[in-house]
């Protein structure tokens, strides 16, 4: 099994086809190994139109979701950007080919612990993975220029604006267990502009103490 054939044809098939149209974006994915943030018994699936299991429940997301969710933020290199719900630390991979300074939260120390160590043997250098609540965001890098939550909220977390940067942009999918919206909020002084970019399931939030 050839995987950077796969990698090549799901950028083309999956991503590309259906829409992905930010060169950088394709070039990342072009990149990134999935198969290194799978479980050993998903390699072998690791380039399918679909969300993978990961350990506690998790998933690792389908990647036309994870372009979706990293192309709405216009990335062009020079951004420090947040992400929410770290999971096997795929879309953090990807966001460090894409800003230039990543910060990853995951609630579940055995996900953090196994996205630390398949960034790490990848050599990848500008993510900083963070074990705690993202609902509360990371005031520590604030303001980002871009934050994406993989996980969905029934509302918005007001710290998540808060940590944004004036004309930032927030994607996150927003409504109940069974189906989100897929948002994009961009913060214009007082307002944020929103715009739906799909519908999608994530996993929920889930509540840290
Ligand atoms: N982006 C991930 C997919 C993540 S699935 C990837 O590329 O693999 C959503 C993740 O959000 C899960 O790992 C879950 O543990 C995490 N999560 C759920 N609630 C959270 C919270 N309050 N803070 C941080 N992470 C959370």
């Amino acid at each position: 099994m050839d995987l950077g054939k796969e990698r090549a044809a799901m950028v083309e098939r999956q991503l590309r086809r259906r829409g992905i149209g930010d060169s950088r974006v394709l070039a990342a994915m072009g990149e990134v190994p999935r198969e290194a943030f799978v479980p050993e018994a998903q390699k072998r699936n690791a380039y399918a139109d679909s969300a993978l299991p990961l350990s506690h429940g998790q998933t690792i997301s389908q990647p036309l979701m994870v372009a979706m969710s990293v192309e709405a933020l216009q990335l062009e290199g020079h951004e420090t950007v947040l992400e929410i719900g770290a999971g096997s630390g795929y879309q953090a991979a990807v966001l460090s080919k894409l800003a230039k300074k990543v910060y990853a939260i995951e609630i579940i120390p055995e996900l953090v612990q196994h996205a630390r160590h398949a960034l790490d043997s990848l050599g990848i250098d500008n993510v900083e993975l963070i074990c705690a609540d993202g609902r509360k965001g990371w005031p520590e890098g604030a303001p980002y220029d871009g934050i994406v939550v993989a996980a969905a909220a029934e509302e918005v977390p007001s710290a998540l604006v808060d940590q944004l940067q004036e004309g930032g942009r927030l994607v996150i999918p927003v409504g109940g267990k069974w189906g989100q919206s897929l948002q994009t909020l961009r913060k214009r002084g007082d307002k944020l502009e929103t715009e739906e970019l799909c519908r999608c399931v994530f996993v929920p939030l889930v509540y840290g103490s």
